[in-house]
């Protein structure tokens, strides 16, 4: 694990990407199998409703990130491994629509599958615990030692960022 002398992890390890993208695909089969027993099109809408978030998280919330701004031409992070950069880097902090946009695009992705999981509640649980286990662990063990000062959602203690940006 790469943390460095303050604690805050500088460096995600490919089985951080791994781990992550395991847990994230856990609602999203939920979601998909729930979806896909009552149409093959809807299924389809919202593969592309999930894609859609992931670039706008990615153009308007990554692209603050410090995992994005340095390193390589290649992301290595918790969520993405080998992918391009492709949009320009915008060191600093989100203006309110980026902030705005971070939020609601992931909340759309949440809300959109429920009309079908209402119909399946065991896929409805699943969905919910799943939702809630993903948020819950990247609160308690990423963002108290995330790099990322900047997301609205850091809680690395203020002395710690002091410390580490002034090193
Ligand atoms: S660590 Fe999080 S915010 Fe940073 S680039 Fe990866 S997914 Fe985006």
């Amino acid at each position: 694990m790469h943390e460095n002398e303050t604690g805050l992890k500088e460096h995600h390890q490919f089985r951080d990407f791994l781990y992550w993208n395991a847990v994230a695909a856990v609602p999203v089969v939920s979601a998909s199998l729930a979806i896909i027993r009552i149409s093959i099109l809807w299924f389809v809408m919202y593969l592309i409703v999930c894609i859609a978030c992931l670039l706008i998280l990615y153009k308007f919330y990554c692209s603050h990130c410090p995992h994005y701004i340095y390193g390589g031409h290649l992301m290595r992070c918790m969520f993405f491994w080998g992918v391009p950069k492709i949009f320009a880097p915008r060191p600093g902090p989100l203006s309110l629509a980026e902030k705005t946009l971070s939020i609601a695009a992931p909340s759309v992705a949440i809300l959109f599958p429920l009309y079908w999981l209402i119909g399946e509640p065991g896929l409805l649980l699943i969905f919910l615990l799943s939702v809630f286990i993903l948020v819950a662990t990247a609160r308690r063990y990423e963002c108290r030692r995330c790099v990322y000062f900047e997301c609205p959602a850091n809680c690395v203690p203020k002395e710690i960022r002091k410390r580490s940006l002034e090193d």
